[in-house]
């Protein structure tokens, strides 16, 4: 009888080891609690094992995300494994203004619905853009940056002005209250890439750089701003990634390299750069 009992007691144990130890290696793999069911058997745990997580096979895999990237899933079955990871890093398995981060003073800056400045956030230092409206600011990189792409529109036979740079919160607030439906169209205080100093709207011959008909101005612009840093950051088509409507004239600075390498490699969205490239 004692030998019965201590037969069943070593199996019970055995399993529950087996239990732990054959999560722990699927989570190893890229499998969450959420993919695991508590109830699973351990045949059903082993071939959790022998079948590795589609989403760890991206270098941008983050195993704490591990459970939205199977959550996001389920919702979005016809995306690929590799949106689905990216997607999820830039928090876009949430609606827009929930579960909202503060980003600090990184580059590539990610502002968006999902990211907002710090309480008091002001960049420093704050340059003026010598542009035909007075009382612009941006950073120091960004106005030079400005300078040069201005520079080659001239010589080509174009003209670019600054409309809009830096705003401060407040700035941005009274502009948010000022719109009937300003989601979307006007950013939040906060949330507004013009408070990070690094955003620009630009202007040619005919006005704010139009989205309704493309000027060649504006065509040119989007083909050429990287090559001085800047992305066209709200693009066609993107309105769901980026909570914002097309602005072809609005230019964000993050840089030559980075700029060059989404334009390169067709990353439309500052979204899909950070979900990529978490840890940079
Ligand atoms: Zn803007």
């Amino acid at each position: 009888m004692v030998l019965v009992l201590l037969c069943a007691c070593a199996t019970v144990t055995y399993l529950r080891d087996f239990r732990g130890i054959g999560i722990h290696v699927a989570a190893s793999l890229g499998h969450s609690d959420l993919g695991i069911p508590r109830q699973a058997r351990n045949d059903e745990i082993e071939q959790y094992i022998a079948q590795p997580s589609p989403f760890a096979a991206y270098s941008f895999f983050i195993p704490s995300n591990a459970k939205y990237y199977e959550y996001f899933y389920s919702n979005r079955p016809y995306l690929a494994a590799e949106t689905i990871v990216w997607k999820v890093n830039a928090h876009l398995h949430r609606a827009f203004y929930t579960n909202i981060q503060v980003n600090t003073d990184t580059n590539p800056l990610l502002v968006n619905p999902f990211y907002r400045l710090p309480p008091g956030f002001t960049p420093y230092p704050l340059v003026p853009v010598n542009s035909d409206t007075c009382n612009l600011l941006a950073t120091p990189a960004t106005v030079a940056a400005f300078y040069a792409l201005r520079e080659s529109a001239r010589e080509n036979g174009m003209y670019l002005y600054v409309v809009s740079a830096f705003r401060t919160a407040e700035h941005q607030a009274r502009l948010f209250a000022a719109h009937t439906s300003p989601d979307g169209v006007v950013a939040r205080p906060y949330h507004s890439e013009h408070q990070t100093g690094r955003a620009l709207d630009l202007g040619g011959a005919g006005g704010l750089l139009d989205r309704f008909s493309p000027s060649a101005t504006g065509i040119w612009v989007g083909q050429n701003a990287h090559l001085y840093g800047f992305i066209v950051r709200y693009g066609a088509d993107i309105t769901h990634i980026t909570g914002f409507i097309h602005e072809p004239w609005h230019i964000t600075y993050v840089g030559v390299p980075i700029a060059t390498y989404m334009y390169e490699n067709g990353i439309v969205s500052l979204e899909e750069f950070v979900g990529r490239y978490p840890n940079l």
